[in-house]
């Protein structure tokens, strides 16, 4: 399964608890408060119809509320309850409402509900003197009603709140993570180019991820300063050896013209031998050294096509020897690049040339174009011998060799790929490998098109 990133995750989990909120929320107004509100009215009702129970008497047919001095005529309304008096099961003083079935059977002291015509009513039944019966009723449609209404909002107003939040979190957390995203997206760009001297932008506010921002920046700053020493160090290096190699082979060929004795004359061609080999490499260091830079005057729009053609072409003594087909396919787009036209040359003479040394007798070589955007990806295939996963990522390295033969009868000191991934990264492009043991190499360098 793919990996959450974070800000899915935030949002996912806020969500999910806001959602629960409401929920509850919901749950809680649509029971509790329900039955909250009508302990409530069950409690106004009874206490309403006692008191008034305790206060009524009767005079000339007539009935009255409150103390004997100060009664007033009784109106059947108090406190939001309509009251009747019953006698012998019917209705004997007061109206019943028009949606209230009067003949309700009595049930003395026990808050009841009838439900007539949609009204809701609590009944409550209170025992008086002379066999006469007190009807509380109390209309509760308004509270079923209300809360009703309430849960309705809520039900439409909860997925908006929730959305809205949703949205919103998404637009702070995005923009709180930019700063992030952006360190994410140089460290890749870095490692993808290999590119030290890119720098993270700290951002403005001056929080924990502006000082990681900064820390990563100084990390950067080590890494690109240890790197150049490096290879500071191994053009010094080269640049120092240069001479005293070039004196050597003079005088050893000095020597060698001088003396007639065949043992000495043979000694001192090995002497020469290990020389020149020296020298190779000093000059391949070199090379590497130079493809480190390139001013954009050196800089011109190269037909890749054309360059590869005419390359191939200074190779077909070597490809008889070995009794070998190259074929480059002639692509159907324009194959034209940024480049300077000695540096990619030597990119596809090392290729060439390795695919012709590592390759089988009557083997074949296929240099193929493909359109990937706006780069273009040249693959070098040969039916070689492949090399082993395990040296497949090594190979790029200065001084890898798949075999350690020491004999350094060919030269091969493990430095062509290295300065074909310096020429490659030098123009912005990638350089890919993929092998088959016994079965041959395919190299795939990816270049922006001009
Ligand atoms: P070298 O001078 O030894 O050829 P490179 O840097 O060009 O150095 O290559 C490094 C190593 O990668 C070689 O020693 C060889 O083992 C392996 N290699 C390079 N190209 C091929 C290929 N086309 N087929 C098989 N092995 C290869």
């Amino acid at each position: 399964m793919k990996r959450w990133s974070i800000k899915k995750k935030i949002i996912f989990w806020y969500t999910l608890f806001f959602t629960l909120l409401i929920g509850f929320d919901f749950l809680f107004i649509n029971t509790f408060s329900r039955q909250m509100l009508n302990v409530q009215a069950e409690r106004d009702i009874t206490v309403a119809t006692d008191e008034i129970a305790g206060t009524l008497h009767f005079d000339n047919g007539k009935i009255y509320i409150g103390s004997d001095d100060d009664s007033n005529t009784f109106n059947y309304y108090h406190d939001g309850v309509i009251f009747m008096l019953y006698q012998n099961d019917q209705v004997a003083y007061g109206q019943a409402p028009t949606d209230f079935d009067a003949t309700e059977p009595i049930v003395l002291n026990e808050v009841r509900t009838q439900v007539t015509n949609n009204i809701h009513w609590l009944v409550y039944d209170v025992q008086m003197q002379n066999g006469y019966v007190l009807r509380g009723l109390y209309d509760v449609t308004t509270i079923t009603y209300s809360i009703q209404q309430i849960v309705l909002i809520i039900d439409i107003l909860s997925p908006i709140i929730v959305l809205i939040a949703a949205v919103g979190g998404y637009f702070i957390i995005k923009r709180s993570f930019r700063p992030i995203q952006k360190i994410y997206e140089t460290a890749a760009s870095i490692k993808d180019e290999e590119d030290f001297s890119k720098r993270i932008e700290p951002g403005v506010s001056k929080d924990e991820v502006h000082e990681l921002a900064e820390m990563v920046n100084q990390m950067l700053d080590r890494v690109e300063q240890s790197i150049n020493r490096e290879k500071q160090f191994s053009s010094n290096v080269s640049h120092e050896l240069r001479t005293p190699l070039t004196v050597m082979q003079a005088q050893a060929e000095y020597m060698l013209a001088k003396t007639d004795n065949a043992e000495l004359k043979a000694d001192i061609e090995t002497i020469i031998q290990q020389i020149q080999f020296m020298e190779s490499i000093v000059t391949k260091l070199l090379d590497i050294t130079r493809a480190r830079h390139l001013s954009p005057e050196e800089m011109e729009t190269i037909d890749l096509y054309e360059l590869i053609q005419f390359t191939a072409e200074s190779f077909t003594q070597k490809l008889e020897e070995k009794h070998l087909t190259l074929t480059v396919s002639e692509p159907h787009f324009k194959t034209k690049v940024s480049g300077n036209q000695t540096m990619l040359i030597r990119v596809f003479s090392n290729l060439i040339m390795n695919a012709i040394k590592y390759n089988k007798e009557g083997g074949r070589i296929d240099i193929g174009f493909v359109k990937d955007n706006q780069n273009l990806v040249v693959s070098v295939s040969d039916t070689g011998k492949g090399i082993a996963q395990e040296h497949l990522e090594k190979i790029f390295n200065p001084f890898y060799r798949v075999s350690e033969s020491r004999t350094h009868n060919d030269y091969s000191v493990g430095l062509g790929l290295s300065l074909v991934q310096e020429i490659v990264h030098l123009h912005k492009g990638d350089i890919r490998v993929e092998s088959v043991e016994d079965k041959g190499t395919t190299f795939m360098i990816r270049l922006p098109l001009a």
